[in-house]
């Protein structure tokens, strides 16, 4: 198996990545972003429990997303690999998707990082939120918060992966196409060696 840690503040494009990649390479994309959005639409308990968090930029409790992927992860049956989309977002999330996958005796192959100049990251947001209608995209202060709690909780999981020599930049200041095409390249690369090993 293959799997990809796609990873970057909010805004800077990786669900839109994460969806062309998985594609490409035949992965199963797990987005606890978007689970949890399917959760407050169907307006299920666990949905109802998560909805002020994210409306107000804050992220949920990590035993909250961890059994979720855990749940993924059990029942994804016969996969090429995954790519994890917003998730882990915290030093222990990291850490509780690599218990999970060492029990199956898999891991993280690599763990690539959007980068977007921040300014760009709140037009890029406020963007969406006019197509999207996520409340969470619409109020520049909510934007602000999630970048924020970007820096404060979430940017260190990058050391995790930099200590394991997993971790890998990619700007994303281009076109979608241009940043896929960086993207794809340093996926084939490891993948020769993975083949090769
Ligand atoms: P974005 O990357 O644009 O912030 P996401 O769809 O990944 O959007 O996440 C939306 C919200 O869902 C986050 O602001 C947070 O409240 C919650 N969330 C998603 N993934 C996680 C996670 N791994 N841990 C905690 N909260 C999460």
């Amino acid at each position: 198996m293959f799997n990809i840690v796609l990873f970057g503040p909010p805004g800077a494009g990786k669900g839109t990545q994460a969806v062309k990649l998985a594609v490409a390479y035949n992965l199963e994309h797990l987005s606890t972003g978007d689970i949890l959005r399917a959760e407050m639409s169907k307006n299920s308990p666990l949905g109802q429990k998560v909805k002020n968090l994210i409306e107000k930029g804050e992220l949920v409790p990590d035993e909250t997303v961890i059994s979720i992927i855990g749940e993924k992860l059990r029942n994804a049956g016969n996969v090429v690999g995954f790519i994890f989309d917003g998730f882990p977002r915290t030093v222990e999330q990291a850490k509780a998707l690599d218990k999970m996958l060492a029990d199956e005796a898999l891991e993280i192959a690599v763990m690539i990082t959007l980068e977007v100049e921040e300014n760009e990251l709140i037009e890029r947001i406020r963007l969406r939120g006019e197509s999207s209608g996520r409340t969470d995209d619409s109020d520049t202060s909510i934007i602000k918060n999630r970048i924020r709690v970007y820096n404060e909780q979430t940017a260190t999981v990058a050391d995790y992966y930099k200590n394991q020599g997993k971790y890998v930049p990619v700007s994303n200041m281009g076109t979608i196409d241009e940043t896929f095409s960086l993207l794809a390249s340093e996926i084939d690369r490891r993948l020769q060696i993975a083949i090769k090993s």
